[in-house]
C-alpha cells in the first residue's frame, strides 16, 4: 500500500490558471520521489495539495490509507513535516527553542523537548553544545537548512514534504547536504516528496523522479537509472 496516493488530482486557481491536471502518483513507504520540471509547471501546487495547504479542485489525496482530500487538515499536518527553501526560523529564539517548538506544542515536557532538540541537531550534523544557544542569524545558510530539517523531524512524522530545500545554499555545500540528507532519509525510513528544478539533484536524491511538463501534466515517472539510460 502507498504512503501517499494522488488519484486524478487537479488544481485550477480562482483566476482560471490550470496549475495541475489529472495527476496520478503513488509514493511507497520509505520512498523518496523528486518532482522536477521547469518553473510554473505545478510542482509546488502538487506538494501543497498533499498537506492541504491547497485544496484540490478534482481527484483524491490519500495519506497512509486515509482520504485527506477535504475536511480538517490539522491531524494530517501532524504526520507531515514541511521544509521550504526560506526556512522560517523564529529570529529572536535560539536554535534549540526553534527545534523544540513542535514537541512543546504537542505537550512534551521542557526537559524531554530539549534533549530531543539536541538529539535532532546532532542527527542533522549540528553540534548541539556549540549551536543550541545561538540565534538563526549567527548560522550559515547551510546550517539554517539543517535546523529546518531538524525542526521538521521534531514531531517524527512518517512523511516529509520538501520544496527546494537546498536551493538557498551554495553548490558545494548543497551536494554535501544532499548526500547527508539521503543517508538520513534512508536510515530513518522517511517517505519524502521533494520539489526541485534541478535535474541533477532529482537524479542524485530520488528513488524515482516525476518529470512535470507545462500545464501541470506529469510527463513521466522513472528511476534515475531509467532517466539516464535515455
Ligand atoms: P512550480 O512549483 O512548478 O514552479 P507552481 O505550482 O508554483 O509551479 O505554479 C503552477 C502554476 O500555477 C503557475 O502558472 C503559477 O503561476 C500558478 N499559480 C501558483 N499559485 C497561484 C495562485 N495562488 N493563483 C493563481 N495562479 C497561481
Ligand atoms: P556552511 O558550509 O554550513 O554553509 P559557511 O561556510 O557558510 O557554512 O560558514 C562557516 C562557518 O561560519 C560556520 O561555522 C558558521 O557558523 C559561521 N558563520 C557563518 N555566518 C555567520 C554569521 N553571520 N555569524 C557568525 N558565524 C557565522
Amino acid at each position: 500500500p502507498a504512503m501517499i496516493r494522488l488519484s486524478g488530482v487537479g488544481k485550477t486557481y480562482a483566476d482560471g490558471t490550470v496549475a495541475v491536471h489529472e495527476l496520478d502518483l503513488a509514493v511507497a513507504p520509505g520512498e523518496l520521489v523528486c518532482l522536477v520540471g521547469p518553473s510554473g509547471c505545478g510542482k509546488s501546487t502538487t506538494l501543497k495539495m498533499i498537506n492541504r495547504l491547497i485544496e484540490p479542485t478534482t481527484g483524491t489525496v490519500e495519506v497512509d490509507g486515509e482520504d485527506v482530500t477535504h475536511g480538517d487538515p490539522v491531524a494530517l499536518r501532524r504526520s507531515i513535516g514541511y521544509v521550504i527553501q526560506q526556512v522560517g526560523l523564529f529570529p529572536h529564539q535560539t536554535i534549540e527553542t526553534n527545534v523544540m517548538t513542535v514537541p512543546l506544542l504537542y505537550g512534551e515536557s521542557r526537559s524531554t523537548a530539549r534533549s530531543r532538540a539536541h538529539e535532532l541537531m546532532e542527527l542533522v550534523g549540528l553540534d548541539a553544545a556549540t549551536y543550541a544557544g545561538r540565534y538563526p542569524h549567527q548560522l550559515s545558510g547551510g546550517q539554517r537548512q539543517r535546523v529546518g530539517v531538524a525542526r521538521a523531524l521534531a514531531a517524527d512524522p512518517p512523511v516529509l514534504l520538501m520544496d527546494e530545500p537546498f536551493g538557498a545554499v551554495d553548490p558545494v555545500v548543497r551536494v554535501r547536504l544532499q548526500e547527508e540528507f539521503k543517508t538520513l532519509q534512508r536510515d530513518l525510513g522517511k517517505t519524502v516528496v521533494l520539489v526541485t528544478h534541478d535535474i541533477d539533484e532529482a537524479v542524485r536524491l530520488g528513488d524515482r523522479v516525476a518529470v512535470f511538463a507545462a500545464g501541470g501534466r506529469l510527463a513521466q515517472v522513472a528511476t534515475p537509472a531509467e532517466l539516464l539510460a535515455r
